[in-house]
């Protein structure tokens, strides 16, 4: 968290309340939240941003590569990766699972990067499909 804050002072960004509680409740999660249940989330923290503020704010994150959106079947999502994982996505109930992947994957992933000499600075991987619970 504390580099975050860093990335965006040395940037010449300004860390406000709204902005620093929208890092703090996105890195508390880790994984994909929507727009809704972020402002849910800021809520319980006496946050109360109009809707201008949030997209600004998220707007701001993204470009400057801290948060990443990710749009799954039509719905904009958010998170800040911490770890390195990958999504299962529900087409039934939307349900999305974290996944940890295994060294031969981040591997190939090194190695994609070495092949283009292309310098990754983010990337997403998504698998869709149905949950245990919609296959029934
Ligand atoms: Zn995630
Ligand atoms: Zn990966
Ligand atoms: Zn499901």
């Amino acid at each position: 968290m504390n580099t975050i804050h860093k990335t965006i002072q040395s940037s010449g960004g300004r860390l406000t309340k709204t902005r620093k509680a929208i890092i703090y409740v996105l890195s508390e999660n880790c994984c994909l939240l929507t727009k809704a249940t972020l402002i849910e989330k800021l809520k319980t923290k006496k946050i109360k941003p109009n809707r201008s503020t949030i997209y600004r704010e998220l707007q701001f994150l993204t470009k400057k590569n801290i948060v990443i959106k990710n749009t799954l079947a039509g719905v904009d999502y958010y998170e800040i990766p911490q770890d390195h994982h990958h999504h299962l996505v529900c087409l039934g109930c939307g349900l999305i699972s974290k996944i940890e992947i295994g060294n031969h994957l981040k591997k190939q992933e090194k190695q994609i990067a070495e092949q283009n000499n292309f310098n990754i600075v983010n990337h997403s991987l998504e698998f869709y499909g149905y949950c245990h619970k919609c296959q029934a």
